[in-house]
């Protein structure tokens, strides 16, 4: 059985700190699964489909990263790939404050899945999307912060 981990989020825009978490991801598990949530009421900031691809781009020679949308929750959506880990990236203690309640609660629903942290690069403990979309919003250069240029946002 491979070993399937699904790393979730908005991934809006995704950054240079979620590509570090794959790529640390591919060392400890046989896929990789980067998924993004659009269940969110919230508006995006870019596209979903915008995003899929330029995500897809950077692996394109790396088949053991796939990128999946989906709806609803995320432990089940884990079942349904086949993932038994669940990624997430932790920057700060107010970030493990913030998902440790949502790891009890994907517990609940697929007792199957664990959820493994992975503790941010330091260099890369300070770039979030929010600052990035602040900064992108108003014609600053991101281009330290993403592993890809940035399109412009829809209006
Ligand atoms: P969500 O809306 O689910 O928090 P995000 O797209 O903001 O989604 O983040 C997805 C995951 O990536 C989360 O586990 C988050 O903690 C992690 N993450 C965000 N920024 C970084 C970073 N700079 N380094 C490592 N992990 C990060």
């Amino acid at each position: 059985m491979p070993r399937i981990a699904l790393f979730p989020g908005s991934f809006d825009p995704f950054t240079n700190g979620h590509l570090d978490i794959v790529w640390r991801g591919v060392k400890l598990f046989d896929e990789v699964v980067v998924a993004i949530g659009t269940n969110s009421s919230k508006q995006r900031y870019l596209p979903v489909e915008q995003m899929v691809a330029l995500i897809a781009g950077l692996f394109e020679d790396e088949p053991r990263v796939s990128v999946r949308t989906f709806k609803g929750l995320t432990a089940e959506f884990a079942r349904e790939v086949g993932a038994s880990y669940l990624l997430r990236g932790l920057r700060t203690s107010p970030d493990f404050e913030y998902e440790k309640p949502i790891a009890y609660g994907n517990q609940l629903v697929n007792v199957d899945l664990e959820t493994v942290f992975l503790l941010t690069s330091p260099a890369l403990s300070a770039v979030s999307s929010t600052i990035i979309r602040d900064i992108h919003r108003f014609g600053g250069n991101v281009d330290a912060l993403v592993p890809f240029p940035l399109p412009p946002p829809a209006r």
